[in-house]
């Protein structure tokens, strides 16, 4: 038996890269002071500030979820409210929507579930059937993640929230970080920074308060405070993401040189600081001329999907009409969207 490295009590955790061992009590103290120094290194949160967090029902963002709960009692102010986005996956998602409305009404959590049927006008699966249909260049996942982010933005905007924080953690950052590298997406690389703010009042602050914790030590948070049950939940896309390739081989590289996940995450932040210091992409948002989303081109991903899908109302696709007439920039968007060469 491990003992912890604080008291008699036995070991939960083993950190490979300190040696440090922690009991039950111990780890929730190391993880919690950790995410609050995130916090603080990177000015996350101030008094007053009404969060909105993502949570999908699983582990890191119930774990999310229940340290912001906890937090807010040292933040004079801080407002909380949990937005489900449910993607509308048959099988899937109404297995760990349970899991979020149980914890909200227990701990008399504000939370919204937002429908990407109500939100772009069809579920995940109709949306995969329909560009199968259409012979659209799209993975599933790419559909899931970018309409994921319009539907937390939109719920975001609604609510008068001043943050959204997402659940984030070490592992999703490294393996988003090679995925983009194997993509040449620098402004993408550059966009993933552990705070987004601007000075435009339409643009909600976006926060990752689990940025440098690994996943398993988030995973750990959920199942010590009984957040979730430990039982195999999978998407049925999964299959068609490529992610999952990259945190195999990330996992591997961890297993056999312990300390690596953090060396590519230092890399990271290392790189985001030369091009703030050098400017090298301007990360200059606009509002999105269909949704008014924030975005980096004058249309967002969102809508640039929604186009293809046929999922635009009306207004918008006569809005959509001028701006391809009018503006070069978007008929080039159209047509680089198309390539659709992008891993998700
Ligand atoms: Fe969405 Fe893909 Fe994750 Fe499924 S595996 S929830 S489709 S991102
Ligand atoms: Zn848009």
């Amino acid at each position: 038996m491990v003992k912890c490295s604080f008291c008699d009590r036995q070991a939960v955790y083993v950190n490979r890269i300190s040696g440090l061992a922690y009991c039950r009590i111990h780890f929730i103290e190391y993880f919690e002071r950790k995410a609050r120094k995130t916090i603080r290194k990177y000015n996350m949160l101030n008094p007053g500030d009404h969060v909105v967090v993502g949570v999908s029902g699983g582990k890191d963002s119930m774990a999310l979820l229940h340290f912001l709960l906890k937090l807010k009692k040292k933040i004079p102010g801080l407002e909380v409210t949990a937005v489900l986005v449910d993607e509308g996956i048959k099988g899937y998602r109404e297995k760990t929507i349970p899991t979020l409305v149980n914890y909200a009404e227990k701990h008399s959590v504000k939370y919204i579930i937002a429908s990407f049927k109500d939100y772009i006008g069809a579920t995940l699966d109709e949306i995969v059937q329909k560009s199968f249909e259409l012979k659209l260049p799209y993975m599933p996942c790419s559909y899931c993640g970018v309409f994921r982010r319009h539907v937390l933005n939109t719920v975001a905007r609604e609510v008068g929230a001043t943050v959204l924080a997402t659940a984030h953690n070490l592992d999703d950052m490294v393996q988003t970080y090679l995925m983009n590298l194997i993509n040449n997406s620098w402004d993408r690389i550059l966009s993933l920074a552990p705070v987004r703010s601007s000075s435009e009042e339409y643009i909600v602050k976006r926060i990752k308060p689990f940025y440098e914790i690994p996943e398993k030590e988030t995973a750990l948070y959920a199942l010590l405070n009984g957040l979730i049950q430990p039982e195999f939940n999978q998407c049925p896309y999964v299959k068609y993401n490529v992610r999952f390739t990259i945190r195999k081989l990330v996992n591997e590289l961890e297993d056999k040189y312990p300390g690596s996940k953090y060396g590519l995450l230092r890399s990271l932040l290392e790189l985001i600081e030369l091009q703030n210091k050098a400017k090298l992409v301007e990360k200059n948002f606009e509002r999105c001329a269909i949704c008014g989303n924030p975005s980096s081109h004058p249309v967002c991903r969102a809508c640039v999907f929604r186009a293809h899908l046929g999922l635009l109302k009306n207004e918008e696709k006569l809005k959509l009409d001028v701006l391809l007439r009018e503006n070069p920039d978007v008929a080039k968007l159209f047509k680089q969207a198309g390539s659709g060469n992008q891993l998700q």
